[in-house]
């Protein structure tokens, strides 16, 4: 397969690549200077509480605007930027930017939110993510309350012991952290009492057929049940209807989010969501 060696040479198009790979090495070149082009931008989908209603939290998430691929999906660039070891410093800069406009936020006034910020696989093995972090917690003002930092099953269980010593000293800076896509990775139920973890995040493909499907309604219950007797909040993921948000509000699910209340919105979109919500604002003219 094609892609950079490592030593800082490429391997060139050979007769048995496919689009496949010729467009991987094609997004690959381009992560390379897509950072220092500006090219990356953050959006933010808010996360409702269904007790109060209010928008208690976002998830930060990352748009790259290719000038000639156009728009290309996390999905797609990201496990690229991750085999390359770019993501890095792109989840560095996910992190800065993140950090800063909930920061932007709490100084305009507006009653202080969560962020939420993916991590990738390598960024959570890396041995400087704690004091990366701290830095840019500084750096940013941003009070480590606010941040949540979400990863997935399968980072945890590749190494159980390495992850609850990450995981610790995360939460030991007053960081939460939630675990991503539940439900659909390879967790044990028996190591989820020893993560230091607040949050579970059902994923949506559990989300998207309740309250028709009786397996899926019966692994959101569950999955419900379980977190709440371990003292840990629920977050439904990819809540797209009015049905699927009554019936988790009805069985105690804490979060929704998803494109029933709003999808991933630009920071000045997200402005305008917050001011809908009726606060008192010191200075809305310069909102952002
Ligand atoms: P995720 O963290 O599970 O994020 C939720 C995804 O579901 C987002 O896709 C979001 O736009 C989408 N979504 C939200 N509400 C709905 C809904 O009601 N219906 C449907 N069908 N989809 C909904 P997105 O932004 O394309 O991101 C995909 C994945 O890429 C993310 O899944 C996350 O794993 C990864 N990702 C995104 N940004 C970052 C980042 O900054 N760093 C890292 N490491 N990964 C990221
Ligand atoms: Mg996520
Ligand atoms: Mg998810
Ligand atoms: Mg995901």
């Amino acid at each position: 397969k094609a892609k950079h060696n490592g030593k800082g040479c490429y391997q060139f198009y050979n007769a048995s690549m496919g689009i496949g790979d010729l467009n991987h090495l094609a997004i690959e070149q381009s992560l390379h200077s897509a950072l220092a082009n500006g090219e990356f931008q953050l959006v933010y989908q808010p996360q409702l509480s269904l007790s109060t209603n209010t928008i208690v939290g976002s998830e930060a998430l990352l748009r790259w605007y290719h000038p000639v691929m156009g728009s290309i999906p996390p999905d797609t660039f990201i496990p690229i930027a991750e085999q390359a070891g770019l993501i890095i410093p792109i989840g560095e800069w996910v992190l800065r930017t993140a950090c800063k406009q909930a920061k932007k936020w709490q100084k305009l006034g507006y009653p202080a939110m969560r962020i939420a910020v993916n991590l990738s696989t390598r960024q959570f093995e890396q041995t400087n993510l704690a004091s990366m972090t701290a830095d840019i917690l500084q750096e940013t003002g941003l009070d480590p309350h606010y941040l949540e930092l979400e990863i997935t099953e399968s980072m945890l269980m590749r190494n159980v012991e390495h992850a609850i010593e990450c995981m610790e000293e995360i939460k030991d800076m007053g960081i939460d952290l939630a675990i991503d896509d539940f439900g659909t990775g390879y967790s044990s139920l028996s190591y989820l009492k020893r993560f230091p973890i607040d949050r579970l995040k059902i994923d949506r493909a559990f989300v998207s057929d309740i309250p028709q499907n009786g397996d899926d309604t019966a692994i959101v219950l569950a999955i419900i049940a379980m977190a709440h007797s371990l003292g840990l909040k629920v977050i439904a993921e990819g809540v797209e209807t009015k049905s699927q948000m009554e019936y988790l509000a009805d069985k105690c699910c804490d979060e929704l989010q998803g494109f029933y209340f709003s999808p991933p919105l630009l920071p000045e979109e997200f402005t305008k969501l917050l001011k809908k919500q009726n606060f008192v604002l010191p200075s809305l003219d310069q909102a952002d």
